[in-house]
């Protein structure tokens, strides 16, 4: 009992006191000394004992009967001033009774809720909610509440939950009152918005929640049951409640509320194998609230969605419209060489996500251009985890686009990529390789893209003595590329040289042009050096029978 409450206590009973004795006064004075019942004029109290008939002699005062002249004197004014103290005084005993054994002993919920501005509105709610929460056992239950109740609480709370001044300990009670009335809410919309609206600098917001209370406001429109998932949420972990929702087996009906709670906090990457349970419809639902979240988000926001969903790569359907999206925003940020390194290489282009991503394979590829991001790609296509989607047509493609435009690096990548996999289109892959060659600032990729047009392993053993082959429809295009690409600086010119002295059937032009190259001493000495190379293999093929240590014979030939 503190200093307050017996302070109350005895001021209520002093209050008691003197309210009680004025009261009496007030009304009974005039039967306490004994006036009461005699003659006398009603305003003036004059004794009229003596005198006849109804007029008072000293104020002139005429009474209506003789019945009049016998009135008790009462003080009206002191009884209700007695009466207010009384009044006063039992207010006190009440308050401080309340206070000690608690309000819900002393008057009615209903008015409990009503006296918050007197009793407080941490103590009404508390009074309310008593009982809820995991340690005790005797709220009030729900069905039993009264409809009076259930509004005046409703308001308080949410009334607590708007004031940018209440406590911590107030915004509890009243997150409590809530939770408690979770079934009976009357304006849902009205209970998230007031939630929504503690600020991030007040305490309560890391104990309530936080800005995603604002992207879940439209649950509203969702059941009793999802709606007490929410509230719960605000209380618990969210995240977990979400997981727990996936793990329940996803519907799309909830899925943009699991979405939702497990994007709360950032979460380490989380398979779910029961999303494989999940309908094609709760995946669709799924993964387009993920891309409204990630799209409305900051980075961080699309870091968490990121973390949500290529763990569970397997799950996304090829050719999801949603998933693109979210995938080419960060295709496209991968090509400025960003997002890949600041998340640690955790984005929607990973090895899970090869069937997913089968669709949109040709941009993927142009991935190959970027140093950071290559390896990971070249994974992707070299595997073919999912062989369904990722067919060798689809896979082909992709690698004439690198090849084609990418980078030299992008190129080689490409080229390594169909050496392993075995699978792809040999004659598309030939003719891009072809288009290539005059782009080529890189002598290995060159080296690489020959080979290639001659269909020859990546290994290189068949320039040991295996024939080459290429088809006549190729071979004349690359010998022309090749040809231009003798003037070209660095190894190039050699390494073009080289493999003019591969063509089964060198044209003359060609074979001038190699000449040239061999006799020109501005040349350097290896480019020099790989056109007498080819000369001398040109020579030797067209006649098997020359001794191979005759001198080349470097005079135009007749
Ligand atoms: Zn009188």
């Amino acid at each position: 009992m503190t200093f307050t409450v017996v302070t109350l206590w005895l001021s209520g009973m002093l209050l008691g006191g003197i309210g009680s004795f004025v009261l009496a006064w007030a009304l009974f004075a005039d039967r306490f000394r004994g006036e009461h019942g005699r003659r006398r004029c009603r305003r003036c109290w004059y004794e009229m004992a003596g005198v006849a008939g109804l007029q008072c002699p000293e104020c002139g005062h005429t009474g209506r009967d003789e019945r009049q002249l016998h009135t008790s004197r009462r003080h009206w004014r002191q009884a209700a001033a007695g009466s207010l103290v009384l009044l006063l005084g039992v207010g006190c005993g009440w308050y401080a009774t309340g206070s000690v054994i608690g309000w819900r002993s002393v008057a009615p919920l209903g008015v409990i809720v009503r006296l918050s501005p007197i009793i407080g509105r941490e103590a009404s709610l508390r009074a309310i909610a008593q009982g809820f929460g995991p340690t005790n056992q005797v709220a009030t239950p729900i069905e039993a509440a009264s409809e009076w109740l259930l509004v005046g609480a409703e308001e308080l709370a949410v009334s607590v939950l708007h004031d940018k001044k209440s406590s911590l300990d107030e915004i509890i009670a009243a997150r409590d009152v809530l939770q408690w009335m979770r079934t009976r809410v009357k304006d849902p919309f009205a209970v998230l918005a007031a939630f929504s609206s503690i600020p991030p600098s007040h305490p309560a917001f890391q104990v309530i929640g936080d800005e995603s209370h604002r992207q879940v406001a439209y649950l509203t429109k969702l059941d009793e049951n999802l709606l007490w998932l929410m509230m719960r949420s605000v209380a618990l972990e969210p995240e977990h409640v979400g997981a727990q929702l996936i793990q329940d087996g996803l519907k799309p009906e909830n899925a943009p509320l699991a979405v939702d709670l497990v994007l709360w906090k950032p979460v380490p990457g989380v398979t779910w194998p029961e999303l494989a349970r999940a309908t094609p419809d709760a995946i669709a639902v799924f993964l387009r609230r993920c891309r409204e979240r990630y799209f409305s988000g900051d980075d961080e926001m699309k870091h968490r969605v990121t973390r949500i969903v290529f763990p569970n790569g397997r799950f996304v359907p090829p050719g999801n419209a949603d998933f693109e999206a979210m995938a080419r925003h960060q295709i496209a940020e991968m090509m400025q060489g960003e997002i890949f390194e600041k998340w640690n290489g955790e984005t929607l282009i990973t090895l899970q996500l090869a069937g997913a991503l089968s669709q949109m394979a040709p941009e993927v590829a142009r991935l190959l251009d970027i140093d950071a991001v290559r390896p990971r790609i070249e994974g992707i296509f070299r595997l073919g985890v999912a062989p369904k989607q990722m067919t060798p047509q689809v896979v082909s493609e992709a690698l004439v686009e690198a090849i084609c435009i990418g980078s030299d690096a992008a190129r080689l990548a490409a080229l390594r990529i169909a050496d392993r996999r075995g699978d792809c289109d040999q004659a598309m892959l030939a003719e891009a390789a072809i288009a290539a060659v005059p782009f080529v600032r890189d002598s290995i990729t060159l080296d690489a893209l020959c080979r290639r047009v001659f269909d020859l392993s990546a290994d290189g053993g068949a320039l040991l003595g295996v024939e080459p082959r290429i088809d006549p429809d190729h071979e004349y295009q690359l010998e022309d590329a090749l040809v231009r690409n003798l003037a070209a600086p660095g190894q190039i010119g050699s390494v073009s040289a080289r493999w003019l002295g591969m063509m089964p059937r060198p044209s003359d032009p060609a074979v001038e042009a190699l000449r040239a190259a061999a006799q020109n001493a501005t040349n350097s000495t290896s480019l020099r050096n790989a056109a007498r190379d080819a000369l001398l293999h040109i020579r030797d093929r067209a006649n098997p029978s020359i001794d191979p240590l005759t001198p080349l014979e470097l005079a135009a030939p007749k």
